[in-house]
């Protein structure tokens, strides 16, 4: 029996395909490292995120095709993630910066973002959070911290940290209870500052949650920021035309990808299996069409959700069993493939 060669395991690994970028592993350069020692062969697939959804299939339809080879035994696949970076952040230690909107208020957008973020970082990325919600700041709250730590002499300010995740807000520039009264160039300067001079070391994303609406304040405080993708979050309710296409135009203005809409609160799991869509349903979809970009989730009304929100303990580490963290991991998984589709292009 002759040898097994490198030639033969990557000639299997053509084989594979990645489905979502729809080209073969080696075609994508995905494979590293192949070691042969007799019948057994090792390698790594360096996939474009670590959150992503498929990685189960394609480490299983990797390791089938080199057991195909003639003379091989032995599979060991080690699936590892190397996220590509946007080149419009310049200067910034941050691979990618993503927005997470709305057209209004109460309709979960800063909960998609704080699970989203927590998802991620759960997956293994280096994920920070930032908190622009200059109406309501409820990420701390949200994530449970309180106040930054103390910057130490003569270093940037260090951000707080949470479930694996930095964070900065703006709710820790003000005194609890105050209203908060931003001024555009004060806005625009604590937003540059945030990004600028908070040590947020190697990111592979940051995730922004946005004020809520498509006013002024936001597309400017939109445009203090390289983003490289968007996601807005909606409800069921029938959203008119218009107000779906503010929300839209915002991030077309500001020539950002949709990455997709996640459409929140759409419906509640009964005990016979039956989903109740108390807030009528169509909203995602219909937004989705206007943005022409996918619907990525339909999560349902949980109060786990809400209990993880006010306790400051995000429910997909918290409960990852719940329906409503099972819809919000995989809806972060599919927020991360859309944004290594893009970043690729
Ligand atoms: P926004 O940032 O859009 O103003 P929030 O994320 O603050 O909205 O959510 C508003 C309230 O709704 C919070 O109390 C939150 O816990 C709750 N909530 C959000 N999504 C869900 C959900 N899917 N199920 C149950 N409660 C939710």
């Amino acid at each position: 029996m002759s040898d097994v060669t490198k030639e033969q395991v990557v000639q299997a690994l053509r084989q594979v395909q990645d489905p979502e970028l729809r080209k073969d592993l080696v075609t994508l350069n995905m494979i590293k490292d192949i070691q042969i020692e007799g019948s057994k062969v090792s390698f790594t697939v360096e996939l474009t995120t670590p959150a992503c959804p498929l990685k189960a299939q394609i480490q299983k339809d990797a390791e089938n095709a080199v057991l195909a080879v003639e003379g091989v035994e032995t599979v060991d696949v080690t699936m590892g993630a190397n996220v590509p970076v946007d080149k419009k952040i310049e200067n910034l230690t941050i691979k990618n910066i993503i927005a997470v909107g709305s057209g209004k208020g109460g309709v979960g957008k800063s909960t998609m973002a704080v699970n989203l973020a927590v998802a991620l970082a759960d997956c293994g990325a280096k994920v920070g959070l930032m908190d622009a919600d200059i109406y309501g700041p409820n990420v701390p709250t949200m994530m449970g911290v309180e106040a930054l730590p103390p910057t130490p002499q003569g270093k940037k300010i260090q951000p707080a940290e949470a479930y694996g995740v930095k964070i900065m807000s703006i709710g820790f520039m003000v005194t609890p209870g105050q209203p908060l009264i931003w001024r555009g160039p004060m806005l625009h300067s604590a937003i540059k500052q945030f990004l600028m001079d908070i040590d947020w070391g190697d990111l592979d994303y940051l995730i922004v949650d946005l004020p809520p609406g498509t006013g002024d304040v936001q597309l400017s405080l939109a445009q203090t920021v390289p983003l490289s993708g968007g996601v807005i979050v909606t409800m069921p309710q029938q959203v008119s035309f218009d107000d779906a296409a503010r929300a839209v135009s915002m991030f077309k203005k500001l020539e950002v990808p949709i990455l997709g809409v996640v459409e929140n609160m759409s419906y509640l799991e009964m005990e016979d299996g039956s989903r109740r869509r108390i807030f009528g349903e169509g909203g995602g979809e219909n937004l989705a069409r206007v943005a022409g970009a996918p619907l990525l989730a339909s999560i349902p009304i949980d109060e786990k959700v809400r209990e993880g929100g006010d306790l400051g303990g995000p429910v997909v580490v918290k409960d990852p069993e719940s329906p409503g963290a099972k819809a919000m991991i995989a809806m972060a998984q599919s927020v991360a493939a859309r944004m290594s589709m893009e970043a690729r292009q």
